[in-house]
């Protein structure tokens, strides 16, 4: 069942290649409403706009549409009045026209009338009559000259009809979300977040807050694990802890591969002793058993576990230990669940630096990279400086959970102090 130790590159691309972008649907079938279903999504294709952004010319702030031959000549010393004939509000569909000699009040986002090629804001202005009288019998004065086009957001300024606006594998923002809804891109394709079912198994584990029987322990791995699976951009479904009891396990399992995209499981992988996760896994999906030559991390899973309707849904088995768990996702399940996602290769990752080991980052030849969870920081020569949290043993979340990077320690003699380090830094 397990073999020697394998190469962390081709662990990931023996899982990598077993997982490819979620099938696309269109925006609008998403769950919940468009736009805000769509965030946190990725684009399945390019986005080509069929509407122009702005869809009308408008004004860009709240003053007076003017004809610019009127105000040539308009300063602070030489005010220029103009009768006031009109006001257009945001949202006004009326037409309205600039006479000579006129102006009309307007509104940041109302339509710019006809006649008028500037609009003068209304700093630049001065009126002391009555707001509600529009007949020309009230006039303003403009205190600055004013050039074509000021003060005015042409058509298609920002998106014009037919442009690509986002091409395919964009992750869509919160503001990229609000681009798709200004150009109403309501059918464009998008990969849906991919659905994680993540449990923990282990008949030590307890999370109702009792006191603890002899032998048992809390459970703590699933938390970090949903919280992981999130921040990935995927969305975690919480399974719970499943006694080390086969029938249960695999009923569990079967409903999580029906009902999810890929499953994450924590606990059960060692080599060394029967386990239940081993047994049922082994007996209902395609698995590979992994021991990898890296530290922590080394015990690790993968499958795929053919559902009901015949998917094949991938299955990331990470070891027990709170450490490794952590190291074993995002080494290797994250990426996954981004490629599930449809993002861009260069997004599978998280950001690698090569930074500065302020102390030393000891370790022994053993064969293994050791990956030691460290506190990245800019300096101020512009570099990135580590330090170790110390604790570095694979129970030992507490030291780890304030680590902000992850420093790969290849074979050999560790890192000195002042030495450079490749640095996973742990941010999106
Ligand atoms: P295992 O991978 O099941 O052999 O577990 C390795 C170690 O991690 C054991 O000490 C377990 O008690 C511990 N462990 C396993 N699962 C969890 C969990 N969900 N939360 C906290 N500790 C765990
Ligand atoms: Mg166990």
């Amino acid at each position: 069942m397990a073999g020697q130790l394998i190469p962390i590159d081709e662990a990931r691309s023996h899982v990598l290649e077993r997982c490819s972008a979620l099938i696309a649907v269109a925006a609008d079938s998403l769950p919940g409403r468009f736009p805000a279903s769509v965030s946190g999504a990725v684009l399945a294709g390019d986005v080509i706009s069929a509407e122009d952004v702005p869809p009308f010319a408008n004004s860009a702030v709240d003053g007076y549409a003017v004809r610019v031959i009127d105000v040539s000549e308009a300063s602070g010393a030489n005010p220029v009045a103009l009768r006031v004939t009109g006001e257009i509000a945001a949202g006004s569909g009326a037409s309205c026209v600039v006479q000579g000699g006129c102006a009309v009040r307007i509104m940041t986002g109302a339509p710019t009338p006809t006649g008028a090629d500037a609009v003068v804001m209304v700093e630049d202005t001065a009126f002391g009559g009555d707001k509600s009288i529009l007949d020309g019998s009230q006039s303003v004065s403009v205190t600055k000259s004013a050039r074509v086009g000021d003060g005015i957001r042409g058509v298609g300024d920002d998106v014009c009809r037919g442009d690509v606006v986002f091409t395919a594998g964009t992750a869509i923002t919160p503001a990229v979300a609000a681009v798709l809804a200004s150009v109403n891109a309501r059918t464009t394709l998008v990969h849906p977040r991919p659905r994680v079912a993540v449990l923990s198994t282990g008949d030590e584990l307890v999370d109702d807050g009792s006191e603890l029987a002899p032998g048992q322990i809390r459970e703590s791995n699933r938390t970090m694990l949903v919280g992981l699976v999130n921040e990935s951009g995927a969305i975690a479904i919480d399974h719970g802890i499943v006694r080390d009891d086969e029938k249960l396990l695999e009923s569990v399992l079967r409903r999580a591969a029906n009902e999810c995209d890929a499953i994450v499981t924590s606990g059960g992988v060692s080599m060394g002793d029967y386990d239940v996760v081993k047994a049922v896994l082994s007996r209902i999906a395609d698995m590979r058993w992994m021991q990898i030559a890296i530290k922590p991390a080394k015990p690790f899973a993968f499958g795929l576990l053919t559902n009901d309707h015949r998917r094949a849904v991938p299955v990331f088995g990470l070891p027990g230990n709170p450490v490794s768990s952590l190291v074993s996702f995002e080494l290797l399940a994250r990426p996954a669940l981004r490629r599930m996602a449809g993002h861009r290769e260069a997004a599978w990752d998280r950001p690698l630096v090569t930074a500065i080991a302020d102390q030393p980052l000891a370790r022994r030849r053993d064969g293994k990279v050791h990956y030691q969870r460290v506190v990245a920081r800019f300096a101020a020569d512009g570099r990135v400086h580590v330090e170790s949290v110390r604790a570095q043993a694979s129970h030992q979340l507490a030291a780890t959970a304030l680590a902000n990077g992850i420093a790969v320690v290849p074979d050999g003699d560790g890192v000195p102090a002042g030495g450079e380090v490749s640095t996973i830094l742990l941010v999106t």
